[in-house]
């Protein structure tokens, strides 16, 4: 049941769906009636703020945004538009505007480039000329930006506390501990066997801090996205008996299994147990380590919902990303990217109906760029992912503005002992020769 929460609390600058549904004009549920007030709200306190990832553990030490002007809190709508609007125009080439799939239209209608993680981390480096790049996405986006831009550019995120929950799933010291453990199973790491394999690859998926993209470059491994796992796994297997892979267990699953690896052959990692939870011989056997890690946002699918949606919808085309659970992406018809369920979508020349199971913001803007469609999100709950959804347009306009007066704030830089093994895993990636837009199956 939706509560009505204060009118005073509802703030009028963000999305208009949201803020009928906690007023009572929409009869249409949402996970939390906060998401209609401002993100300044719960800037002050630990936690991912209200949306899919707000039950999940944030780590000490996660960044926090320091207090937003009252100007901009207080802002219209068309107030910060028009003030977000003149920056950009006075700033000009100066600055690039990225905006994730996931990100909140309001935000997203005054970004230059609109993709996900690795496209535009790949479009800020097409704009060499740019002086700030300002991220309206996550932090683990925007340090991968800052390991793609030139030392002269400032990599910007609006807002500090917009993290990722999965990301910050795997902690660099726990992920070392891990190392070791294996280390302590498998004998010498580097150690190749007759067929000039290691016994182990970190593999992480590109939702990770730097960190451990640092790690996995230090350690002869690799990044992949949702949209090349499968090509990297690929890579992985012919350098190293197993794959260690983080932080997403769905992805690695799902990529996994498309590959023919069996399920007993992927034991899980849980980082508060000893040996991660398993066995020695589970791990001597394994060919497949999972991290325990999951998007909070791709795990509320359900195959209840895919049931309920072919049960409505006569003929129904269910597409999900692979970060779903596993029983969800074997229910549906396929399962991709971001990038593979729009183009899906563009490719499909009759009318169709179309039942996605991904974020919810990147679907409601499918539906209104291809009307020819009935596209609707299989989670009947409006719960946006918590952390893009703490870039409010107050953030964009500030940054911005900022950047007229002369000033840089809430920049993201990874240091260079970090940044040159992260990228070596990088350019691993990018020589494994993704198949652009493929899905896991
Ligand atoms: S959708 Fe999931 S993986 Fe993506 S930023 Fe949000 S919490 Fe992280």
């Amino acid at each position: 049941m939706t509560t009505i929460i204060p009118v005073t609390r509802l703030d009028p600058s963000v999305d208009h769906h949201l803020q009928a549904i906690v007023s009572g004009a929409s009869t249409d549920a949402t996970c939390s009636t906060d998401l209609a007030a401002g993100p300044w709200d719960f800037d002050a306190r630990p936690g991912y703020g209200p949306g899919s990832s707000m039950g999940d553990v944030i780590p000490t030490g996660a960044p926090r945004q320091g207090e937003l002007p009252a100007e901009y809190r207080e802002a219209s709508e068309a107030e910060l538009d028009a003030r977000i609007r003149a920056a950009k125009h006075t700033l000009g080439d100066r600055v690039v505007v990225l905006g994730h799939f996931y990100q909140r239209e309001e935000v997203v209608q005054h970004a230059d480039y609109v993709g996900d993680s690795f496209q535009l981390a790949t479009a800020a480096k097409s704009r060499a000329d740019a002086e700030a790049i300002v991220f309206c996405g996550v932090h683990f986006m925007a340090e991968t930006a800052d390991l793609l831009s030139t030392p002269e550019q400032a990599v910007i995120l609006p807002n500090l506390a917009a993290g990722c929950s999965m990301a910050d799933m795997a902690d660099i010291d726990q992920v070392e501990d891990c190392w070791e453990q294996l280390g302590e199973i498998y004998g010498d790491m580097d150690a190749v066997d007759a067929d000039g394999r290691v016994p182990v690859i970190p593999v992480t998926y590109m939702n990770s801090s730097a960190a451990i993209k640092g790690f996995v470059g230090r350690h002869g491994g690799i990044v992949c996205t949702s949209s090349n796992a499968k090509t990297v796994l690929e890579w992985a297997f012919e350098r190293g008996r197993r794959v260690l892979f983080f932080p997403d267990q769905h992805l690695g699953r799902n990529t996994a299994k498309a590959m023919g690896v069996p399920l007993e052959r992927m034991p899980m990692w849980n980082p508060r147990k000893a040996l991660g939870g398993s066995t020695a011989s589970e791990l001597e056997d394994a060919q497949v380590i999972l991290w325990h890690g999951f998007c909070s946002v791709h795990r509320r699918f359900t195959v209840a919902q895919i049931e309920q949606a072919r049960a409505e919808h006569a003929g129904v085309r269910v597409i999900v990303h692979p970060e779903c659970p596993m029983e969800v992406v074997d229910a549906a018809d396929e399962a991709g990217s971001t990038d593979y369920i729009r183009k899906a979508i563009e490719a499909a020349t009759e009318p169709t109906t179309f039942a996605i199971g991904t974020e919810i913001n990147l679907v409601r803007r499918l539906a209104a760029q291809f009307p020819q469609h009935e596209i609707f999100c299989l989670d009947p709950v409006v719960c946006p992912c918590s952390t893009m959804y703490r870039i409010h347009p107050g953030y964009l306009a500030w940054v911005l503005e900022e950047l007229v007066a002369g000033r840089t704030p809430n920049r993201i830089t990874v240091s260079d002992d970090v940044a040159a093994p992260a990228r070596v895993a990088l350019e691993r990636m990018l020589a494994a020769k993704p198949p652009v837009g493929a899905g896991t199956r």
